[in-house]
């Protein structure tokens, strides 16, 4: 047997007991007649004592020698410690070791095994492995399966069924590229890794299965974003027989669990948005409603007056920032250069402080009065105290600069706060999207996703204005989940897919499987799919999805550590027909 015990496990309670204990040595401190030693497994640690007076001199020896990160296993008696240590739970007591057994040795570690670590973030992913041994990244891991053990239990008890659904498979669009497979055996041809189960679990629901669920693998071959990983996991759900207020209600049961469950926060009936309102309150469709800054819309009361700036904008939209009037003129001048940055792309920014005595004071004050001023407070919600912010210009692009602006202040004000949940619904989402580049219309979700009933033969006329049954859970400005209605005829389907611009011929070829199955009775059905490492991330109040992967991949969507992607050799290629000649 390696251990009676782990190294979490005494208390006082054991003292006099002889017990064996394994693990890595996290440190020594030779004060040469006596020698401790902090023992660390998953569990906790240890302290470990060897003294000149009580322990054989060759295990003196022995003790001296031990490196950071030695594997070892030692028997002993469980003492009273002299000076306890108050802030660990085996503080109390220490062991005094009659055996010790290397079991392994250690260079060592590039960084510190420690809560605070020396490793910077590329040197701790090539040894991930290491920094796994550490405290804060061993504990997101085990985070992480609570959060999927509530999700299983919660769903399990309510009746879904775990289904897995192949890898190897099909283009699935959900709206990035594919990863694809070279087949040694279909020479020439290719499979393509999940973007998400999509059409499988629609075709579970064709085959009965009612309620499903999956926590699952989907890879999509996107340009890296910050905090975006190439394969991701999703809680994939489908249902059958089913309206959209019925995923509502399933969905918002189980955020409420992972909630009470995980962070022991009671949230009531989650608000409902729509898609339309989320964009012209917030300028996005993923609003952080834990603060307001809501949108004031300025065009009728701003535009009377003889500032070009505003007479020609689209748009004119302020918003009220609690307390900016403490700001200095260099803090606004520093706040205008911020949203002139070409990621935000703002031309400029007018300004009006609210001061305490009611009074305003803009940066227009050559263009618009004081009771002009009074009904911006107004249409902003601005107090006294307050600065109010104004973007103008072209509707989307001004949302978008003024969302960024809000994101931006509410995170500088402190307002963003991590223990703090505020999850909505997003609902009414556009069927399909205008490309800019191309000019083409896209699916908006994807493409199985059903129109809101009788607005079918609007996609002829008035294709951006066509609302579909689709749906996002947001969570504190971040989108946790989506899914829609689907369709569940062929008829539909096609007419869809038409609209995409797929031939009937590529429709055939990419999706006939489907439209096949559903001429054999689909039910009705529907369905989301929560991105578990951001909500994991969420719950556990930090940022970053990586620090929730036991092993992530970095921005350029390398695996550091096995070095991954990397070239295979020539008969690899060849037995997989991938040889191109160049000649
Ligand atoms: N497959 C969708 C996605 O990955 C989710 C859904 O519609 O259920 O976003």
């Amino acid at each position: 047997m390696y251990r009676t015990h782990n190294n979490g496990a005494l208390r006082s309670s054991h003292i006099k007991e002889t017990v064996t204990l394994a693990g890595w040595v996290q440190k020594t401190r030779n004060k040469g007649f006596m020698i401790w030693v902090d023992l660390r497994d998953r569990y906790g640690i240890t302290q470990l004592i060897f003294d000149e007076e009580r322990t054989p001199k060759a295990m003196m020896v022995i003790a001296s020698s031990l490196g950071r990160e030695f594997v070892i296993q030692v028997t002993g008696t469980v003492i009273e410690r002299e000076s306890k240590n108050p802030n660990i739970p085996t503080g109390d007591i220490e062991i005094l070791v009659s055996e010790i057994n290397i079991l392994n040795e250690s260079i060592t570690p590039p960084f510190t095994i420690e809560d605070e670590t020396d490793g910077g973030e590329d040197l701790r992913m090539k040894y991930r492995y290491l920094d796994i041994r550490r405290n804060p990244v061993r504990e997101n891991l085990i985070f992480r399966h609570k959060v999927t053990m509530a999700v299983r239990n919660y769903l399990s008890q309510k009746d879904f069924v775990e289904v897995e659904t192949p890898y190897l498979i099909k283009s699935t669009p959900e709206g990035a590229r594919d990863f694809v497979v070279p087949s040694r055996m279909n020479e020439g041809q290719f499979y393509a890794l999940p973007q998400s189960p999509q059409t499988f679990k629609q075709l579970l629901m064709v085959g009965g299965m009612d309620q499903y669920f999956q926590i699952v693998k989907c890879f999509r071959d996107e340009d890296l974003r910050a905090d975006r990983q190439p394969e991701f996991t999703q809680i994939d759900c489908e249902m059958a027989f089913i309206e959209q207020e019925d995923i509502l209600n399933t969905f918002e049961g189980l955020t409420r669990h992972l909630l009470k469950e995980i962070n022991n926060v009671e949230i009531g009936k989650f608000p409902r948005m729509t898609y339309d309102d989320a964009m012209q309150r917030y300028g996005n469709d993923k609003p952080d409603i834990r603060f307001g800054m809501e949108f004031g819309e300025l065009n009728a009361i701003a535009q009377h007056k003889d500032f070009k700036v505003f007479n020609s904008a689209e748009l004119v939209v302020g918003i009220a920032v609690p307390g900016g009037n403490s700001f200095t003129r260099k803090e606004i001048d520093k706040l205008i250069d911020w949203v002139k940055r070409p990621q935000v792309g703002a031309l400029g920014m007018v300004y009006s402080r609210c001061n305490d005595d009611g009074s305003f004071k803009s940066s227009v004050d050559k263009f618009y009065n004081q009771d002009d001023l009074a009904k911006w407070a107004e249409a902003t919600g601005a107090n006294p105290g307050d600065l109010i912010c104004i973007l103008s210009g072209e509707t989307n692009k001004v949302r978008a600069q003024m969302s960024a602006l809000r994101m931006e202040l509410a995170e500088r004000l402190g307002l963003r706060k991590a223990d703090e949940f505020a999850p909505l619904w997003v609902i009414d989402f556009p069927l399909l999207e205008l490309d800019e580049e191309t000019g083409h219309y896209h699916a908006m979700h994807h493409p199985f996703t059903s129109p809101k009933p009788g607005q079918i033969e609007l996609l002829d006329t008035e294709p951006g204005n066509v609302k579909a049954n689709a749906y996002d859970l947001v969570l504190n400005g971040n989108e946790i989940g989506g899914g829609s209605i689907r369709i569940h005829d062929k008829e539909t389907q096609a007419i869809m897919l038409r609209h995409l611009g797929f031939s009937e011929e590529e429709a055939k070829a990419q999706f006939g499987f489907l439209m096949d199955a559903f001429e054999y009775g689909a039910p009705p059905h529907g369905g989301i799919a929560f991105g578990l490492d951001r909500l994991v991330s969420i719950l556990g109040g930090q940022e970053t999805i990586r620090d929730f992967i036991a092993f992530p991949k970095n921005n350029a969507g390398r695996d550091v550590m096995i070095d991954a992607p990397a070239p295979i050799d020539e008969e690899q290629l060849n037995e997989l027909n991938l040889i191109v000649d160049i000649q």
